[in-house]
């Protein structure tokens, strides 16, 4: 088992007028290798669900455990969970801000300390895993790529970390159909190939039904259904 989620609720501005309970009371199991597509309305408490498996928001009750390892702890250090769980914003291409597209990816692993030869090994390695060409994008200015490239330079920023589990939160949000394929095809390759336990948030059920193992439907912080796409 890779993920095992326990009575999770969040409420945000608690005891104030602004009181919103986001998550209520949610369980859930996925697999190590399992793709699972995560869909629901606008408020539905999706980002605030994947916020809580990358350890950027803490539960006001329940616990989550990656590996058996109770990610809720205190104990457990915000580097740690970003080591194993890996998360791609939504429009994450405002994110890259270095002069390169090997600079941006280098950021995340340059934090952990590694040699610069681990770091340009796992540049490339990531770069091959969104199929970006690294010797001819390495060099590149993020800012003069495509809409859809920018993207999978993001998604490879996170990949370099080398998570166990990788979230995607609306990866093909304000793309063109031409860059939302591309996305689409480029993470359900990087799942056949390697093997990655992977959470793709979206508002289409027919963008993704097609793509996972496994659907998640949110409605008002609660899981109302869980199963394979022909179930659903
Ligand atoms: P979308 O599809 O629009 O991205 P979502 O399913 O990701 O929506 P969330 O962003 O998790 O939904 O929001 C769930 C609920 O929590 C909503 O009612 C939202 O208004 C509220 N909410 C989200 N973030 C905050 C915050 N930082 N402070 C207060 N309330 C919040
Ligand atoms: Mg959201």
């Amino acid at each position: 088992m890779s993920i095992v989620i326990k009575n999770l609720t969040h409420i945000y501005n608690p005891k104030s007028p602004f009181e919103t309970k986001a998550l209520d009371n949610i369980n859930l199991e996925i697999d190590k290798g399992e793709f699972i597509g995560l869909i629901g309305h606008t408020g539905s408490g999706k980002s605030t669900f994947i916020q809580h498996l990358n350890g950027l928001l803490k539960p006001t009750s329940g616990k989550i455990f990656i590996n058996g390892l109770d990610i809720t702890s205190k104990d457990v250090s915000l580097k740690e969970i970003r080591q194993k769980v890996g998360l791609v914003f939504q429009y994450a291409e405002y994110q890259l801000f270095e002069e390169t597209v090997a600079k941006d990816i280098a950021f995340g692993p340059k934090n952990l300390g590694l040699s610069e030869e681990e770091i340009e090994k796992r540049v490339k390695e990531s770069m091959e895993m969104v199929g970006l060409n690294y010797e001819v994008l390495k060099d590149r200015s993020p800012f003069e790529l495509s809409g859809g490239q920018k993207r999978r330079v993001a998604i490879a920023g996170i990949l370099a970390m080398k998570p166990e589990i990788l979230i995607l939160d609306e990866p093909t949000a304000g793309l063109d159909p031409k860059g939302r394929d591309e996305i689409l095809g480029q993470i359900k390759r990087l799942h056949e190939k390697y093997k990655i336990t992977i959470i793709l948030v979206s508002h289409s059920m027919e963008d993704i039904a097609k793509l996972v193992d496994r659907l998640i439907v949110m409605y008002r912080g609660k899981i109302v259904m869980n199963g394979t796409p022909r179930e659903i």
